[in-house]
């Protein structure tokens, strides 16, 4: 391993999983733990809860579980050496650097400079002869020099590989160029600019840091619209937001999703400065937290076409659980001076993005359809309301049937009698019948909810099995033994001394019995004996797993009686899962019967 343990021991000595974890979730004492919201599943009522004690973290909700080192990994998304660092930057700690974990934080570093060279290039590009094109481009945008500067605006070269002899003139490598995704290689080896001809747009993270970039065709030029940085070890799509770095620090009490990155750097040159967008991916849960982390209100802002339309629904749908207040803005169809809606060829309404209408209408008018934008609930029912014809008696049954089960999905009570008793109005019924509709509904979904769950309780067996396939126990009664030796032992190492000769060999589970001889040689070297300090040595499925079992309740009043009856079972079973294989093989029954023989001295057989 490359960073020493006895820097893990003492940094876990140092980083108190409470505090760790504090760090991100507002903790409350409850029952001996602290619980809290789940920052790995959107729940309003914490099913996640910390065990200072046992130095572990479990929630209920979604299974997540693990110690401090694990913690980090997940929430930041980080390798096990780059949490480390993390959490000893935390202790006032320094990592020493040596062998692989050097090279591995190297090769990051490097892209990310790669990435901040490549960014000033670009950007130095645009002022250039051979920036013009990109430069006419964004006056048409109607881009100020400001905002070009504030988001770090800059052309690619309509040339081949400029930047690749640009950053390899640097000193970066091929391998390095072709890592951070700025240079691609052909099928003779050779390498040639990934971006070219485009508008670039750096995309930094919360940090600072310029982890990649999107960007934009020129009119004219042939190939994708826009074009993203692929996957890196430092760019991740699915993780993160555009404009954020700046939304962050807005004075306005929310934040406004929107399709486009180009409608961000609009949006806040018109003084929307809480802006940000999606790199042209789908809103997914992990975008969903780290919203929630910068505001307490969303506004999703999508073009008001069929496709922004459907996209804003699956952004309900993701954000059915967040504890972000969500508004959504739904931008008005452009009309004619008449005051018509202005049509396309196939007759539908004419696109408007968020650009369009500020270039249009100016700020003050977004202003106030920022002000005026539903809840997420209104929404739904006037999207539910204009799929009907509720003059038609079927086409209200229809509109009441989908409407009953929108507002039974309401978690308040209160929510649900006031959006209960629009839709009413909207169908021409009463609210009262239209409320005992929704109870039934509900009453229907909670009983199909409570016989999953008996179901599930039937056969315990699944439930207690790891959920990854390659971690299940063969011997059900032992691993279950097993799961104890090892509870009672981070809860009291101690313990070790009480276990005799228990090891690897009697073990069912190969993970369990690994995990215990670690622990033992940690315990008979003084270091550390908390699950987290192996973080390093088991992945992260088997730390996942480990965790749950840990957290799990134990006698602690009768430990050295419990862990006794423990090791009798391990032993019975062992012996068991012997006389299987000596059954199934003779020639092994005889070499045991021999053995028997020696040791009794023939007396026994
Ligand atoms: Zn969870």
């Amino acid at each position: 391993m490359a960073i020493p343990e006895q820097f893990i021991d003492e940094l876990l000595a140092r980083s108190d999983i409470a505090d760790v974890v504090g760090h991100y979730v507002r903790l409350t004492p409850k029952g001996g733990s602290l619980w809290g919201c789940c920052p790995f599943h959107n729940e309003k009522t914490p099913s996640f809860h910390v065990v200072s004690e046992r130095q572990i973290f479990k929630c209920f909700g979604c299974g997540k579980a693990g110690g401090a080192i694990s913690f980090v990994m997940e929430i930041e998304n980080l390798s096990f050496v780059d949490a480390v660092k993390v959490l000893a930057g935390r202790a006032g700690m320094t990592v020493p650097e040596t062998g692989i974990s050097q090279e591995e934080g190297h090769k990051k570093a490097r892209i990310l400079d790669a990435n901040r060279e490549a960014a000033r290039f670009y950007h130095g590009y645009l002022q250039s002869e051979g920036g013009a094109r990109v430069r006419e481009y964004i006056e048409t945008r109607r881009l100020a020099p400001k905002t070009v500067k504030t988001f770090g605006l800059g052309a690619a070269p309509a040339a081949w590989d400029e930047l690749t002899r640009h950053l390899t003139a640097q000193g970066y490598t091929k391998l390095e160029l072709i890592d951070a995704g700025l240079v691609v290689a052909n099928k003779n080896g050779g390498l040639y600019d990934k971006f070219r001809a485009r508008l670039m747009l750096p995309v930094i993270d919360v940090s600072g840091v310029v982890t990649g970039f999107t960007s934009r065709i020129l009119p004219g030029e042939e190939g994708a619209k826009y074009l993203n940085t692929p996957d890196t070890i430092a760019f991740k799509k699915g993780r993160l937001i555009y404009g954020l770095n700046l939304a962050k620090n807005t004075k306005r009490d929310n934040l406004i999703l929107v399709e486009g990155n180009i409608d961000v750097i609009s949006l806040h040159q018109a003084g929307f400065d809480n802006t940000v967008a999606t790199m042209g991916t789908a809103l997914t849960e992990d975008h969903a937290r780290l919203l929630a982390r910068h505001t307490k209100e969303l506004v999703i802002c999508y073009d008001n076409d069929g496709a922004g339309m459907r996209s804003t629904e699956r952004a309900l749908g993701i954000l059915k659980n967040t504890t972000m207040g969500v508004r959504v803005l739904q931008l008005p169809n452009p009309c004619d001076a008449a005051g018509n809606i202005l049509l396309d060829e196939k007759a539908q309404p004419l696109k408007q993005d968020p650009d369009d209408f500020i270039k249009k209408f100016g700020p003050a008018a977004f202003e106030k359809v920022l002000n005026g934008s539903a809840g997420q609930n209104d929404y739904l029912l006037d999207n539910l309301r204009v799929q009907f014809d509720l003059n038609d008696e079927n086409g209200r049954l229809e509109f009441l049937r989908k409407a009953v089960e929108t507002v039974a999905a309401l978690v308040s009570p209160i929510e649900r009698e006031i959006f209960g008793n629009k839709a009413a109005a909207a169908a021409g019924i009463s609210g009262h019948a239209f409320s005992q509709e929704v109870e039934q509904y509900r009453k229907s979904q909670g009983r199909q909810a409570r016989k999953k769950q008996e179901r599930r309780d039937l056969t315990p067996t699944t439930q207690l099995q790891p959920r990854e396939r390659e971690l299940r126990y063969e011997n059900m009664r032992s691993a279950r033994a097993e799961e104890g030796v090892l509870r009672l032992m981070v809860l009291d190492p101690l313990l070790f001394r009480e276990a005799g000769s228990l090891g690897t060999e009697d073990f069912s589970s190969p993970l369990l019995g690994k995990v215990y001889t670690l622990l033992k040689e940690r315990y008979e070297s003084g270091r550390s004996t908390q699950l987290a300090a192996l973080t390093g040595q088991l992945t992260p499925q088997e730390m996942n797993h480990l965790a749950g079992v840990i957290d799990q309740p134990e006698d602690r009043a009768n430990s050295r009686r419990a862990l006794q009856d423990y090791i009798a079972i391990i032993e019975t079973e062992r012996v068991k899962r012997q006389n299987t294989a000596q059954a199934a093989d003779p020639l092994l029954a005889a070499r045991e019967r021999y053995r028997e023989k020696k040791a009794y001295g023939g007396a026994k057989v």
